[in-house]
């Protein structure tokens, strides 16, 4: 058995990066226009060639092409075969000069996705129900799977953005195996490039082979920025680690109430990464919060687990007055930032994976689903601290791990869940922050924070 988990991180790009980043875009999202016309034009009996209607569509030429029925119309459902496009497309890419600045797998995912969605069609379609070309607006999303790269846990390279290939990414924000996963990837990638490397400056020092030392510099170029002297693969295999990272995906996130922001969401496929099985029946319930990160409750216990660091955890920019110039640069503090989050990343990280363990031991699990947008929206900072100090990112862990342990999230609605006595199921006031909840009906009185979980708790049982 395989399952498919993936982590979501963010990007903090630099406008160079942004820009470069839109103008691959651009060209993908083109290439999804392009066959997706293609094949409109098929379905109402048009057979035109794909590179025709590239042209007219990045032409500005649509009017060249015939007419297209109108929404009510019945049309074919148009036969193609995915490799055939993918060779016809290819060959316009290399002419258009399009495969020095995309790599092929962000034209090629897109083009099978277009693809497959045609595949879903009745025989007989209404026009208006084939699948549309995406607007201008389609929010960035770009499969760039092998040209992107770990380089530290607070940085990526993105191969195609060249010069600005370096980009700060929140990537530590991984469970240990998957972080793991990707790291051991990189290092037996880089060795063998190493390796080759030591072959070739040979060749080119011993035997004066210049060719050789051309290719020495290619590579040289290419992986530099990722650090060429590591140490051989490390040993932190012990058969349970997740396999390859298999799809890399870097996308314009587009949340609802929250702010957008760019991320890479890596993918892993695991096979039998089944670790022990739920030790209890019972459902525990999960309630994440801020001054206690979480609290929990079972049917016997109940208890919070506090903030292992003082103070705020909101960053704010020092003044700079009278600092050299060379470090006021906005990126300079965007890098600093990241190594702050990075810091209370690491101070929550054991509890992080004590609050996965004490999920994973029993069979299911109650967790709230914080409406993080509608605390944003009144002002509440909860979705701004969750995300800075990895909360969101853990909290994600626990939904997607959950089944490679055989244990089932349900995600029960917060409302009045800190008002509602987990006892005799009425509500009550609001408690105050850091005081404990007490029932104005049966009396019952309990730390706040377990009361909630409490309720989640139950809430989960009566579906
Ligand atoms: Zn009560």
């Amino acid at each position: 058995m395989s399952t498919t988990v993936e982590f979501p991180q963010s990007l903090i790009l630099t406008p160079a990066q942004e820009t470069q980043l839109r103008h691959l875009w651009s060209l993908v999202a083109a290439a999804q226009r392009s066959v997706t016309l293609h094949l409109h034009l098929r379905a109402a009996g048009h057979e035109f060639p794909l590179v025709e209607v590239v042209d007219a569509a990045l032409g500005g030429r649509g009017g060249s092409l015939p007419a297209l029925p109108g929404p009510d119309d019945r049309v074919t459902r148009p036969v193609h075969h995915v490799d055939e496009l993918l060779s016809e497309f290819r060959r316009i890419r290399d002419a258009r000069g399009w495969s020095t600045l995309v790599p092929a797998e962000a034209f090629e995912a897109v083009i099978r996705e277009t693809c497959a969605a045609f595949r879903t069609l009745p025989p007989h379609p209404r026009f208006g129900d084939l699948p549309a070309t995406w607007p201008v607006s389609q929010p960035l999303r770009l499969s760039l799977g092998s040209s992107v790269h770990l380089i530290d846990p607070l940085s990526i390279e993105v191969a195609p953005l060249r010069d600005h290939a370096r980009v700060l990414a929140d990537a530590y924000l991984l469970p240990a195996p998957f972080w793991a996963a990707l790291q051991r990837d990189q290092e037996v990638q880089l060795d063998r490039i190493a390796g080759r490397l030591k072959r070739l400056d040979a060749a080119w020092l011993d035997s004066g082979d210049v060719d050789a030392a051309a290719q020495a510099l290619q590579l040289r170029a290419r992986y530099a920025g990722r650090g060429l002297h590591r140490r051989t693969p490390h040993t932190l295999l012990d058969g349970n680690l997740p396999r390859k990272c298999t799809r890399v995906l870097i996308r314009e996130a587009v949340r609802p109430g929250l702010p957008t922001r760019f991320e890479v969401v890596w993918t892993f496929d695991v096979q039998g990464l089944a670790l022990k099985p739920p030790r209890s029946g019972d459902t525990i319930g999960i309630d994440p919060g801020e001054r206690h990160v979480y609290a929990w409750a079972t049917v016997t216990d109940g208890g919070v687990v506090p903030r292992p660091f003082h103070g705020l955890w909101r960053i704010q920019t020092p003044t700079l007055d009278g600092d050299p110039p060379t470090c006021r640069g906005p990126h300079d503090f965007a890098f600093a930032r990241a190594h702050q989050r990075w810091q209370l990343f690491q101070r929550l990280q054991p509890v992080y994976e004590g609050m996965l363990e004490r999920c994973f031991s029993y069979r299911t699990v109650a967790l709230e689903d914080t409406d993080f947008a509608g605390l944003h929206a009144k002002g509440r900072p909860f979705a701004a601290y969750a995300e800075t100090v990895g909360l969101t990112a853990a909290l994600q862990w626990i939904v997607q791990l959950a089944p490679l342990h055989d244990v089932e999230i349900r995600l029960v609605p917060p409302e009045y869940s800190s008002r509602t006595c987990s006892r005799c199921w009425l509500r009550s006031r609001r408690p105050r922050p850091g005081e404990p909840f007490v029932c104005a009906t049966c009396g019952h009185a309990e730390d706040s924070d377990v009361n909630a979980a409490r309720v989640h708790r139950g809430r989960a049982l009566q579906r």
